[in-house]
């Protein structure tokens, strides 16, 4: 099974038709049906690593400010506690809790209900740890690297460039330039398999530092990148910066 990160941004791309929504439409059409669904999403951190073990995760508005259809969308889809209990068993004793209270986050069902919007495949969620260094969140991806062979697509759903602060609200802003440059290296990174510089995003200077302010919508990514198989073909299903400082890069990780 493929590997796949998106980048979200604005929530009410659940409800829009736009370039990027289409472009996950079509890679919801393309993929091999998985078995289940694994997200990784940047609004799901917890102290200790936990996963959604519950038959019917509910649909979670973790958001305030939109219109009220935004709040009015369900992803009725299952969940898959077996699934979530292989996960625990491939991260070891005692560091993964089974959950029952969280669900799916928007970062989880705005992608979701474009790429499958019959939702029929069953999806689980995955918290970040919160405090954990880049370098473990890309040792998860690693840990999770079996389950690709098992049928379950791997989703990480974040932003690679996430700056909220400078995004701009008009119709079609510029990209700034930053945000574009920062974007591009980490696209060369990926492609030249130099992993180990994309945990310190600081090492692009200060266009790390203004696209990556805070971490969690680009963690998502390292755990993507930390199930990839050195056969592994790269290809970037989806491209864009919105709103000027939001990128909505797709990278997608295929056996060659
Ligand atoms: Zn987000």
């Amino acid at each position: 099974m493929p590997a796949l990160f998106l980048g979200h941004g604005n929530p009410m791309h659940a409800l829009l038709d736009n370039a990027y929504t289409r472009a996950w439409q079509d890679l919801g059409r393309r993929l091999p049906r998985p078995t289940a669904i694994l997200v990784i999403s940047a609004h799901w951190q917890l102290p200790v690593g936990a996963v959604t073990a519950m038959p019917q995760p509910r649909t979670i508005h973790d958001f305030g400010g939109f219109p009220r259809a935004l709040y009015a969308v369900q992803y009725p889809c299952p969940g898959d506690p077996s699934l979530a209990r292989r996960v625990a068993s491939l991260f070891g004793p005692a560091s993964l809790e089974l959950d029952h209270s969280w669900g799916l986050d928007h970062g989880a069902w705005s992608l979701l209900r474009h790429l499958y919007p019959e939702a029929t495949v069953p999806v689980i969620q995955l918290a970040m740890e919160a405090h954990a260094p880049a370098a473990v969140h890309y040792q998860r991806g690693q840990q999770l690297a079996a389950l690709r062979d098992e049928g379950v697509l791997i989703l990480g759903s974040g932003n690679i460039v996430h700056n909220l602060e400078l995004a701009r609200w008009e119709k079609d802003p510029q990209p700034e330039d930053w945000a574009q440059r920062f974007d591009g290296w980490v696209r060369e990174q990926i492609s030249g398999s130099r992993d180990s510089a994309l945990l310190d995003p600081g090492m692009a200077g200060p266009d790390g530092a203004l696209s990556v302010p805070t971490p969690e919508h680009y963690w998502p990514l390292l755990y993507v990148l930390g199930s990839r198989r050195a056969t592994d073909r790269v290809t970037f299903p989806v491209e864009g910066i919105d709103m000027g400082s939001i990128s909505m890069t797709g990278v997608m990780l295929e056996s060659a």
